[in-house]
């Protein structure tokens, strides 16, 4: 069984208007790099004509594999569905919509060669992406890096080669509530960036909106930190002594100039406010509670339905 030097792990869904121009741009760069390669197109539950693209691709070119999995994961599962069947001495990781040009990877491993580990792409700005978008990254990013017990590079994202070193530590890494970008920085290995420019998307639209952004986003803090749900002690105590104040005040006021109005406002505020308190905590409590659950019941992490342009060696591994 030769292992080439190179796999690509190229997650799709629904890119049909992409796949072929980004099959050409990406044999023509790797091409010049005198590398082996495979690439591997992950099929995350397409419902346009991905799949038929994939299948007469596959059958063009014998370096091209795909995976087709049983629904639709999400990108950071369809990743580990690709990792898992790279055969490569390094792997790229790359989107199948054009964003991340393909004429980036010899650069990355030019760096592979020098020793790197860990290369990644850093986006040199964000100006295709949405205003309201680049305000909750940021915002995001801020949280993470203050909060949470990784430190991502920034404009790093998951554009990136991995030696296979750094794919077997993270493919050790079977966590459901996955956040890739954190991972990456977490396994740690001999990192360095190369700057690259996001090219708009090629055609098609983002399959991230708002509301996925935000979960995904929750999961990222979620899982690199658990400031979140230790925070609620000190919020806790700091309004008990408050309220400890309060009551030896009314005390003192009381002791002096004995019981004037009811103190119905104070109770219906305090009331209100402690119970928003409790509710939030408990909210906190509940989202690290939702992801325990779900590590728990440890269903596989994904499920292929068709295996395109493969080899019996890499055929029958399971997703868990
Ligand atoms: N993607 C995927 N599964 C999903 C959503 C997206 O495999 O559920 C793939 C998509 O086909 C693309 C990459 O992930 O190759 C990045 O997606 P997109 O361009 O929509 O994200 P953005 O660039 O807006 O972050
Ligand atoms: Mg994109």
């Amino acid at each position: 069984m030769n292992r080439p030097d190179i796999s690509l792990v190229i997650p799709v869904f629904n890119e049909a208007q992409n796949l072929r121009s980004l099959a050409a741009r990406l044999a023509s760069a790797v091409d010049a790099c005198d590398v082996s390669y495979e690439a591997i197109f992950v099929d995350d539950g397409s419902s346009d004509d991905s799949l038929e693209i994939l299948r007469d691709l596959c059958a063009e070119e014998p370096r091209f594999r795909a995976l087709s999995l049983s629904r639709n994961f999400g990108k950071e599962v369809a990743i580990i569905a690709g990792l898992d069947a790279t055969l490569g001495r390094a792997v790229v990781i790359m989107d199948a919509d054009l964003q991340h040009p393909p004429e980036v990877i010899p650069h990355f491993i030019e760096k592979w060669r020098e020793g790197y580990k860990n290369v990644y792409g850093q986006r040199i700005d964000r100006a295709t992406d949405p205003k309201l978008r680049i305000a909750f990254t940021h915002v995001f990013y801020r949280l993470l890096e203050n909060f949470g017990d990784v430190r991502l590079p920034p404009g790093a994202g998951d554009f990136r080669l991995l030696d296979r070193q750094a794919v077997d530590a993270l493919l050790t890494m079977r966590e459901r509530a996955r956040f890739n970008k954190g991972l990456f920085a977490w396994i740690g290995f001999k990192s360095i960036g190369v700057p690259f420019d996001v090219e708009d998307r090629a055609g098609g639209t983002s399959k991230f909106n708002f509301v996925r952004l935000a979960r995904f986003a929750l999961d990222g803090l979620m899982s690199f930190s658990s400031i979140p749900l230790k925070v609620w002690t000190y919020v806790g105590l700091a309004i008990s002594a408050f309220a400890i104040a309060m009551a030896g005040y009314y005390w003192a006021r009381t002791m002096v100039f004995g019981v004037d109005t009811p103190g119905f406002p104070t109770l219906v505020v305090s009331i209100a406010f402690f119970s928003g308190v409790q509710l939030i905590s408990l909210g906190v409590l509940g989202e690290y509670v939702a992801r325990i659950f779900n590590e728990v019941k440890g269903r596989p992490l994904y499920l292929v339905a068709e295996r395109l342009g493969e080899n019996e060696a890499t055929n029958g591994k399971a997703g868990d």
